[in-house]
């Protein structure tokens, strides 16, 4: 098999699953159970968040564990829209988004909140002249992913901060960051708040985190215990997974550079290869990071190719995993071309891919890209 669909999720590293196997086994008692069993519990749970504190260099109490990155979406994006509407109903949000943003923000506007898209470059990045001009006295919350799950790009969130705050200093900036956890080196302190998810670092499904920096005003969107930690997600935490994904924040930024090194000559490769075919367009700027290839098959169907080759053991996607069967978005939103966004396929790179895997892809790539487009 060769997979290459990281970004869909990614396999659970062994040290991780050796954690959750040991902590299932060894911790038995309630993290809310005040007895000793109940107490150890609690203990590992405190040094498992104060782990990823440490690493993102912010305070425990601002961590808040979810079901994955969709829920902490949820949580931040309705969260503070609910807790700030007497200041403002305006929300700004990209045209680079995961789809569940945008389910969100229509749920949003049914409530009466007003979405405004901001405009992108010709790269990718967020314009910042209509940024600057779509912050007003009324927005109270911007949500831009750190990395586009489609074409990888990476967006500069210290400065885009800085413009929303200059512009308004009370605007919530959120960002989706999902695709740069374990990719790309992240600052928490450039956002307000911060959506993560364990499955895309080879930790387990299920888990993920929102950050939440302690001045931001937010309502729980569910209700149980009130122990005061727990505020936002009452119930049992899940002291396995919690454990689990603490390790693989601990595994995931290691090297990072390193890796990155290794996967750019891996996307390189590919690109490369790919150059001799008139048809195939690159879905590529400057600011996408390597670990993500997007490209338009412009003579062939993306959904029969993805199974043409997932017959000879190589999975790859059309675009997000999450709406599979549509257009990709953020293709349309670069390259304004509903022809090339309706034929992706998203190549996606990790640590783990070998220069071998990548050669017999590439072997398998021309013999079903050939048969398909000779085809039509
Ligand atoms: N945001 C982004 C950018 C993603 O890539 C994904 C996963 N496809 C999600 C959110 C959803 O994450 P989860 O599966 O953890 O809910």
């Amino acid at each position: 098999m060769i997979y290459l669909d990281y970004c869909a999720t990614t396999p659970v590293a062994y040290e991780v699953l050796d954690t959750i196997n040991k902590v299932t086994k060894e911790y038995i008692g309630n993290a809310n159970s005040i007895h000793s069993l109940g107490r150890k519990s609690r203990d590992l749970l405190n040094s498992a968040t104060n782990q990823i504190a440490n690493i993102f260099n912010v305070s425990p109490n601002e961590l808040i564990y979810t079901s994955g990155a969709t829920e902490s979406n949820n949580m931040a994006l309705i969260g503070v829209a609910l807790a700030n509407r007497k200041k403002g109903n305006h929300i700004i949000v990209s045209k680079l988004e995961h789809p569940s943003i945008y389910s969100i923000c229509n749920h949003l506007e049914t409530l009466g909140f007003e979405i405004s898209y901001v405009k992108n470059t010709a790269e990718g990045l967020i314009d910042f002249d209509d940024l600057k001009k779509l912050v007003r006295k009324e927005t109270i919350l911007v949500s831009i992913c750190a990395v586009n799950s489609e074409v990888g790009i990476r967006q500069p969130l210290k400065m885009i901060r800085q413009i929303i705050k200059k512009e308004n200093f009370g605007t919530i900036f959120h960002s989706d960051m999902t695709q740069a956890i374990g990719k790309v080196s992240v600052n928490l302190h450039d956002v307000d708040l911060a959506s993560i998810s364990a499955h895309k670092i080879y930790g387990p499904k299920g888990i993920g985190l929102l950050y939440k920096n302690s001045n931001v005003d937010m309502v729980p969107l569910i209700y149980g215990t009130s122990k005061e930690e727990n505020n936002y997600r009452p119930g049992t935490p899940s002291l396995p997974l919690i454990a689990a994904f603490s390790k693989a924040i601990r595994l995931a930024n290691n090297d990072l550079e390193k890796k990155e090194r290794f996967i750019t000559l891996l996307n390189d490769k590919i690109v490369n290869h790919l150059k001799k075919y008139p048809h195939i367009l690159i879905n590529k700027t400057n600011y996408s990071i390597p670990h993500i290839l997007n490209i338009s098959l412009m003579d062939v169907m993306s959904e029969p190719f993805v199974y043409a080759l997932e017959k000879k053991e190589v999975y790859v996607s059309t675009n997000t995993a999450c709406s599979s069967k549509e257009l990709s978005t953020s293709v349309m939103a670069i390259y304004n071309d509903l022809n090339r966004a309706k034929h992706t396929i998203r190549i996606s790179l990790s640590s783990l891919t070998t220069t071998d895997e990548v050669n017999r892809f590439l072997q398998i790539f021309d013999e079903e890209y050939s048969k398909l487009s000779n085809l039509k």
